[in-house]
């Protein structure tokens, strides 16, 4: 698993590098080919292609009469946020029962523990009753654009979704709930005039923007989960000029569907404060979020298999969101979490606990087959 890891981390796949995308894909396809899988690849102009692999590849000759209708959708992202050149400054290396990498534990190592899953099923001679559709995308770093219709398109054909993002914490939490999260641009304008000559003929885009960023600091609400941050502030040209424009960017995040939709409303309704300013409200939530009812049944599973293999397993609650806030959207029970162990996410000092990755790929491998 350490020598795949090392190849998987070695070829760098910034989700901005098509042709580093693609390059990577083109290796981890090769690994399914040689497991006998059925490998498609589902082009794409500017983001690289997504990988769509079918695994037993010739479902008649494996499932028998005890065939479930409903695939299993497993889900991952080729695709990591570190750029080109990275692996100079951060190079794969093993230290203290760790692998050290850019994307090693987001989520190459997911990548890797797929692989092994299917390797355990293969040498038992276990026998999935579904088929099962390994779905790698390829922009899932830059919230999902072009994969987000072909996951949800899969999802509604599957009886369960599995998601190999990184588990929370050291200790392995699945992620049972995720928050939706998004991204708004207020766009406000207001007038422009000399700050010395004729300061009353303008109207203040920053002043406006202030007012406006607090008032939507009281939409927050941390104990049910719902933040609202400001968090990139512009406006104003030059130091004596009122400023007539001003644009502020929000993170959005909520931990359920209504409340989601109760900020939605909110921003929907947001007014000028300033007499002669002009807002308008741009983007929202690209992700809904994934609540407890849509993993809970997949959870209680898991853990159970988890214990006859040795070992536990908790749930946690997610601040991001993943590719399975769509699919739990849908109502398609949705398991998150369940990639690699380890911490440092997106960080120069992303790392896997390499103890832990034959326990995901065993655990993997067992909800497969009992599915
Ligand atoms: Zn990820």
């Amino acid at each position: 698993m350490v020598r795949l890891l090392k190849r998987f981390a070695r070829c760098e796949s910034p989700t901005d590098s098509k042709p580093a995308v693609d390059h990577f894909g083109r290796m981890v396809a090769e690994e399914w080919r040689t497991r006998g899988a059925k490998i498609e690849y589902l082009p794409q102009k500017r983001e690289g292609n997504h990988l769509r692999i079918t695994w037993p590849a010739d479902r008649a000759r494996w499932v028998g009469i005890s065939a479930r209708a409903g695939q299993i959708l497993v889900l991952g992202h080729l695709d990591t946020v570190y750029s080109l050149g990275t692996i100079k400054k951060m190079p794969f290396r093993v230290r203290q029962g760790r692998a050290f990498g850019p994307g090693v534990f987001d989520m190459k190592g997911g990548l890797v523990i797929a692989l092994f899953a299917v390797d355990a099923l293969a040498h038992a001679g276990w026998r999935p009753r579904r088929q099962i559709v390994f779905l790698w995308t390829s922009d899932e770093e830059t919230a999902s654009k072009s994969s987000r219709e072909v996951i949800e398109q899969e999802a509604r054909r599957s009886a369960a979704v599995l998601v190999l993002e990184p588990a929370g914490g050291p200790r392995g939490q699945l992620k049972t709930r995720r928050k939706g999260t998004g991204t708004a641009e207020l766009l406000i304008t207001g007038r422009a005039a000399h700050a010395g000559l004729d300061p009353g003929a303008g109207v203040n885009a920053v002043h406006e923007l202030a007012l406006q960023a607090a008032r939507l600091m009281r939409l927050n609400n941390p104990r049910r989960g719902i933040t609202v941050n400001p968090t990139i502030a512009q406006g104003g040209t030059r130091s004596n000029v009122i400023p007539a424009e001003a644009r502020l960017t929000i993170d959005l995040r909520a931990e359920t569907v209504a409340d989601m939709r109760r900020i939605e409303r909110k921003l929907k309704m947001l007014r000028p404060i300033l007499p002669g300013a002009r807002v308008a409200l741009e983007g929202g939530f690209s992700r809904p979020p994934l609540e407890r009812r849509a993993s809970a049944a997949l959870f209680s599973q898991a853990s159970k298999l988890a214990e006859q293999l040795g070992f536990s397993v908790g749930e946690s609650l997610a601040g991001g969101g993943s590719d399975g806030n769509f699919t739990a959207a849908l109502g398609v029970p949705t398991l998150d979490g369940l990639g690699a162990v380890g911490e440092g996410a997106h960080s120069p000092d992303e790392q896997v606990i390499l103890s832990a990755l034959p326990q995901r790929a065993a655990l993997l491998a067992a909800l497969l087959v009992t599915l």
